[in-house]
C-alpha cells in the first residue's frame, strides 16, 4: 500500500512491539472522572479501558464533549468553547484513467487569483475557490502515470452551515446540487491547469467541511484545530497538562498542526510523562551522525 496508511501501520507496529495493543474503530463516548482523576474511558461498543495515564489526541472540543462535566473547571471550558476554530477543506478524489494524467511527485499549488492569496478561507460561491492543493499519491508500484490524484480547495464551514444538523448519506438534495456544484468549480480550475482534464476523469468523489466535521469529529471541520495567533501566542496556548491529574493532552489543537508539527506535539506530551529532554535526546542519539 502507498498512501499516508504506510505512516499509521509502522506507528502500530512501533507501539505493539513495545508491548501495547491499538484498538481501532472504537468510538470513545465518555471519559469517566472522579475526583479530578480519569477513572476509566468507555467506547460505544460498550466496552472500558483503564489505565494509570490518559492522553486525549482529539480535537479539544470533542474532548470536553466526552469529558464528565465538572471535570475542567468553568473557566477553563469557556476558555475552550470559545476558542476560533481554523477553517475547513472542500476535497476532491479523482479517479484517473489509465494513462491520462502524468504522475507528480510533490504537492502542486494553484492559486487562481494572486490578490487573494492571504484570502483563501474566505468564501464568495462566484469567486471560489482562489486557489488550490493538488496531488498525486504514489502507489507503491509507481510508474509514470498516476491513478488518482487529490485537490484541496480551503473553505469555511459556514459554507455548508445550514446542513449542519444533517448526517452523512441524508443531507437532502439541496446539498447533493451544490456539492456537484463545487466539483464542477475544481474540475474548471483544473481545465486551467492541464487543459482537457475532464478527459481523464473515471470518476469523482468528494468531502466537505461536514464530512471533516463527521469523520474526525472536529467541530466545524477544522482542518488545523484551533487558530493560533502569532501576535499573542499565550492566548491560544493550552498545556498538555490538566487540571484531571492523569489525563494530557496532545495534538493540533494544543500545539503544532499538520503532519509535521504533530509529531512535535506529541513528543511533548510524551515527555510531561517520562521527563522533559528524555525523548529527544534519545532522538539525537540514536540519529545518524
Ligand atoms: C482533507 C484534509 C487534508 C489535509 N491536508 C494536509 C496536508 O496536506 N498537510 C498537512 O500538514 N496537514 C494536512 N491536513 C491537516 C492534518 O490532517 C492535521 O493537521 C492533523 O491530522 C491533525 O492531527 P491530530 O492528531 O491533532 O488530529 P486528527 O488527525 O484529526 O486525529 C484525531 C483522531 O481522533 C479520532 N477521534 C475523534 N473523536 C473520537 C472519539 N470520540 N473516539 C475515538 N476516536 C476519536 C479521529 O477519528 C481522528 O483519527 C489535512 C486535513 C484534512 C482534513
Amino acid at each position: 500500500m502507498g498512501g499516508s496508511q504506510q505512516l499509521a501501520t509502522a506507528l502500530a507496529e512501533v507501539i505493539e512491539h513495545a508491548g501495547g495493543e491499538v484498538v481501532g474503530g472504537a468510538e470513545v463516548i465518555r471519559i469517566a472522572v472522579d475526583n479530578r482523576t480519569v477513572t476509566q474511558v468507555q467506547t460505544k461498543d460498550g466496552r472500558s479501558f483503564s489505565a494509570p495515564y490518559y492522553i486525549a489526541a482529539t480535537h479539544m472540543g470533542e474532548t470536553l464533549r466526552l469529558i464528565d462535566k465538572g471535570a475542567f473547571t468553568p473557566a477553563y471550558t469557556k476558555r475552550i468553547s470559545n476558542t476560533e476554530n481554523s477553517y475547513s477543506i472542500f476535497s476532491l478524489y479523482v479517479k484517473l484513467k489509465p494513462e491520462t494524467f502524468s504522475y507528480i511527485n510533490h504537492t502542486c499549488y494553484y492559486q487562481h487569483d494572486y490578490n487573494q492569496v492571504w484570502n483563501l478561507g474566505q468564501y464568495h460561491r462566484e469567486d471560489w475557490p482562489y486557489g488550490m492543493m493538488y496531488m498525486t499519491p504514489p502507489n507503491e508500484q509507481q510508474n509514470e502515470w498516476a491513478t488518482h490524484l487529490i485537490i484541496n480547495c480551503v473553505m469555511p464551514f459556514s459554507a455548508v452551515e445550514q446542513w449542519q444538523d444533517t448526517q452523512t448519506g441524508r443531507r437532502g438534495e439541496a446539498y447533493a446540487q451544490w456539492k456537484a456544484w463545487h466539483e464542477q468549480r475544481i474540475i474548471d480550475r483544473m481545465e486551467e491547469v492541464k487543459p482537457g482534464f475532464t478527459q481523464c476523469i473515471d470518476h469523482v468523489w468528494s468531502a466537505s467541511p461536514l464530512t471533516v466535521r463527521d469523520y474526525y469529529h472536529a467541530p466545524q471541520g477544522a482542518i488545523y484545530g484551533f487558530v493560533k495567533d502569532c501576535h499573542n501566542p499565550l492566548a491560544t496556548q493550552i498545556p498538555v497538562a490538566t487540571k484531571v491529574s492523569n489525563l494530557f493532552l496532545t495534538g493540533q489543537c494544543v500545539g503544532l498542526h499538520g503532519i509535521c508539527g504533530v509529531p512535535l506535539s506529541a513528543i511533548t506530551t510524551a515527555e510531561a510523562l517520562v521527563g522533559k529532554n528524555k525523548i529527544i535526546e534519545q532522538l539525537q542519539n540514536t540519529a545518524p551522525k
